[in-house]
Parts: structure tokens; C-alpha cells; sequence
């Protein structure tokens, strides 16, 4: 299912998982290499010139990406929340970043019972494939890795693991 969105200035973003899949894939590419598991996705955003933060932030919100005219973006993470919630909203802000390059200006604040608009469901699937890349993910899986072995080398929680298994359509025990 592809997703349109009309942005102004005459650009037009299509969001669909296949683009999420390749976006991820040159990031990881380009940038991680050969580095291996878990994918740091707060060292890519250093290395793409973002400032990544954890914060005290309001209980709901898990995350939030700002980029103001003139200067670098920042990543904010909340400060309580668990190192592998905090590396998927990280992700899943670099997702953000990626989706408006070229653009000046942006900012979103994530929700922990974030929104399900395209840009949010894209962001997601962004994330999933930088932190648990298909290749590898069905590499396990045709090994019978069980999924919790899964998550700890992917560095994610059940639930993230969970998900990304059955988005790839890979029965979870
Ligand atoms: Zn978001």
C-alpha cells in the first residue's frame, strides 16, 4: 500500500515499506559496514551530524527529533526509559531525519502510544529494518533461532522482535 503525502514547496514524499527497507539498507551500508549486531543507530546519527540527547522528558513522550534553521539536528531520548526502548526511538527519529532531508526545518514529538499516521507508520518500519535487517532476521529464523535469542542479539525488546517478525510474515513461538 503506498501512502502519498503533498508537502509544500512542490515536493512530494511517497511512504511506502519498501522505501523504508532501502532507506535503512544505505544507511547501513554506507555507514555501519561491517560493524555487526547489535546496530548502534545512536553512533549513525552521530556520524550523519546528529546530536543525540537523553532528556527528562513529559512521562508520554518517548522521543522527539528537532531541526531548527542553521543548526545541527538533535535527537532526544527519554532518560528513563530501557537502552533497547531508547536505540528503537532513536531509530525510529532517524527515520524522521532520512524521510526530510533536504528540508530546513522539522520537528516531531513521538508519544509512547504514538499516532498510526503515514509518517509515524513509516518512521516504524524505517526503524525495524536499521535495527533488525530482513537478510538477517530470515538467516535466524531458517536457523530456528528462538525469537528472544533474536531480540538480545538485535538489541530490542520482545515486543519490537515480536512485531518484525510477523511484518516479515515469520511465525512467532
Ligand atoms: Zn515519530
Amino acid at each position: 500500500m503506498e501512502f502519498v503525502n503533498q508537502l509544500g514547496q512542490g515536493c512530494v514524499r511517497i511512504y511506502n515499506g519498501k522505501m523504508a527497507k532501502s532507506a535503512a539498507q544505505s544507511l547501513l551500508n554506507e555507514i555501519w559496514g561491517d560493524r555487526g549486531l547489535p546496530v548502534d543507530p545512536a553512533w549513525i546519527a552521530s556520524r550523519l551530524g546528529i546530536v543525540v540527547k537523553l532528556a527528562s522528558l513529559p512521562e508520554k513522550v518517548s522521543g522527539a527529533i528537532i531541526k531548527d534553521a542553521g543548526c545541527d539536528p538533535v535527537i532526544l531520548l527519554a532518560q528513563n526509559d530501557s537502552n533497547n526502548r531508547q536505540r528503537f526511538t532513536c531509530a525510529h527519529e532517524l527515520g524522521h531525519y532520512v524521510s526530510n532531508q533536504g528540508s530546513g526545518t522539522f520537528e516531531y514529538v513521538d508519544l509512547r502510544n504514538g499516532s498510526s499516521n503515514p509518517e509515524e507508520t513509516w518512521a516504524n518500519e524505517f526503524a525495524g529494518n536499521l535495527l533488525m535487517p530482513e537478510r538477517l532476521v530470515r538467516e535466524m529464523a531458517a536457523r530456528n533461532d528462538p525469537a528472544i535469542v533474536m531480540s538480545w542479539r538485535f538489541g530490542v525488546s520482545m515486543d519490537a522482535m515480536s512485531i518484525r517478525l510477523k511484518r516479515l510474515g515469520i511465525p512467532v513461538e
